[in-house]
């Protein structure tokens, strides 16, 4: 449904709004804002809004820094938070557009409308269903993040009604008024771990619904004194934050879901398979958008329900892809690698165009893995043809750069940022003195 002018008119005379944050994200997916009074709404929504991209992260150089923000009216929303005080706040997400009113080609938002027009013209439109998980952390007097997890619960566990309790019904309740459909909310395996899921919708809507979903679970969990992080794997030892993404291809001209063909012995079409072809083709080439840091690696490794190996399967939970089991209108396929620190709009565009890339190719998919691929020794996976993940952000970012999606997606301009970007971020972790040397090597040596 299109939102009007006019009923984000009536919705802000009703709720006294007096600021609007005009909100964008830069290449990492990170929350940026400008806020303007109401009494500028009219110029606001014809684009006039200007703003300085060469202090934002991988946008212009500084000879040609003007660039100015578009809400997208569909993505208008008052703050439930600000709604108690006699005048309340509301936010756009705005896409970036350059002076002569074109779309900036440096805008993740701008990519994935791209990556999704380009899908339109093949025929398809990409319904996106992630699933962010979180943890909430305790804080010190100042503020500041501590490694005390705020409860002990397990996976699907009651609890008392607890800390992490209350803080998930305050977010769902959150999410609710910002017309979010909120589907599921439960603990997850790891102490201190949650994950709230909405439900699916097309590629933009949803990479817009992953971006407000982090910034309201990290506003309210401060309103209860914790921190909230979707960093990957915030303690040795314990299950990491995933953000599995499911994703379908609608057939637009046929009126129904690509992947779902009756006759199949798994009820999937060729579409599917040659759809899973392409992820596990390109996966390690859009690695980097999906997992994008160092971090990142830490959580992909045997034991933690996180995937190691390229492989897929029907319902196998150690691959890479899985099938889950609803068939119909609901057939998808999971990818189970990325991280909730990803950019979202790198992330579904990137996985899309892979996809795609195996339908429009006719890739074959390999088979399907039914074994614990966990258990399996070197020898056994080596047999099946089974690779490794990148196990390093510096791997990923050399098949990024040597792989044809990262382009395709970004386009020459965006990419040289992100690598560039990326590249000093692994060569600033790859020369730094950690903690765990010392201790392994000082005194040995
Ligand atoms: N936390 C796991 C991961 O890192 C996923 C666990 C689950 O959702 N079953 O992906
Ligand atoms: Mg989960
Ligand atoms: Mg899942």
């Amino acid at each position: 449904t299109q939102t009007t002018l006019e009923a984000i008119k009536e919705e802000i005379k009703q709720k006294s709004v007096e600021l609007l944050h005009l909100q964008f994200v830069d290449i990492e997916g990170t929350l940026k804002q400008v806020t303007v009074t109401v009494e500028q709404l009219n110029d606001v929504v014809e684009g006039k809004t200007m703003f300085d991209g060469s202090s934002i992260t991988g946008f212009t150089p500084i000879n040609k820094s003007d660039l100015y923000l578009l809400p997208d009216l569909n993505t208008f929303a008052v703050l439930p938070w600000t709604e108690e005080e006699e005048y309340s706040e509301a936010r756009f997400l705005c896409s970036v557009t350059n002076p002569d009113g074109t779309l900036f080609e440096g805008d993740p938002r701008n990519i994935l409308k791209n990556t999704v027009d380009k899908a339109k013209e093949k025929g398809f439109s990409v319904n996106v269903g992630p699933e962010l998980e979180f943890f909430l952390f305790e804080t010190d007097e100042k503020g500041e993040p501590t490694n005390q997890v705020a409860d002990r619960g397990g996976y699907f566990e009651p609890a008392p009604y607890d800390l992490g309790e209350r803080v998930r019904l305050e977010i769902y309740r959150t999410l609710k008024k910002m017309g979010f459909t909120i589907e599921a909310s439960h603990h997850e395996v790891a102490v201190g771990q949650h994950e709230i899921n909405f439900k699916f919708g097309d590629a933009l809507t949803t990479a817009d619904n992953a971006t407000t979903f982090k910034w309201v679970v990290k506003t309210v969990a401060q309103q209860f004194g914790l921190r909230a992080t979707f960093m990957p794997k915030p303690i040795f030892g314990e299950n990491g934050n995933g953000m599995h993404v499911n994703m379908s291809l609608f057939d637009e001209e046929a009126g129904k879901n690509a992947f779902f063909d009756e006759s199949d012995s798994r009820q999937l079409s060729e579409t599917a398979y040659q759809f899973i072809a392409g992820l596990l083709t390109h996966v390690s080439s859009f690695a980097a958008f999906t997992n994008p840091l160092v971090n990142s690696y830490k959580r992909l490794v045997p034991g933690y329900e996180a995937p190691c190996y390229i492989a897929w399967s029907a319902s196998n939970r150690s691959a890479l892809v899985r099938i889950p089991a609803t068939r119909g209108a609901g057939t998808r396929v999971e990818i189970r690698c990325p991280d909730p620190s990803a950019n979202p709009y790198y992330a579904f565009a990137a996985i899309a165009q892979a996809g795609i890339d195996g339908v429009e190719n006719g890739l074959e998919a390999p088979v399907e893995t039914v074994d614990d691929i966990f258990s399996m020794t070197d020898e056994e996976r080596e047999e099946r043809g089974i690779q490794n993940l990148p196990t390093t952000l510096g791997e990923s970012i050399q098949a990024l750069k040597d792989g044809e999606i990262g382009k395709k997606v970004l386009g020459e301009y965006a990419l040289n940022e992100y690598v560039s970007l990326k590249q000093d971020e692994w060569d600033s972790y790859r020369i730094a003195v950690t903690g765990w040397e010392l201790e392994k090597y000082q005194a040995k040596f």
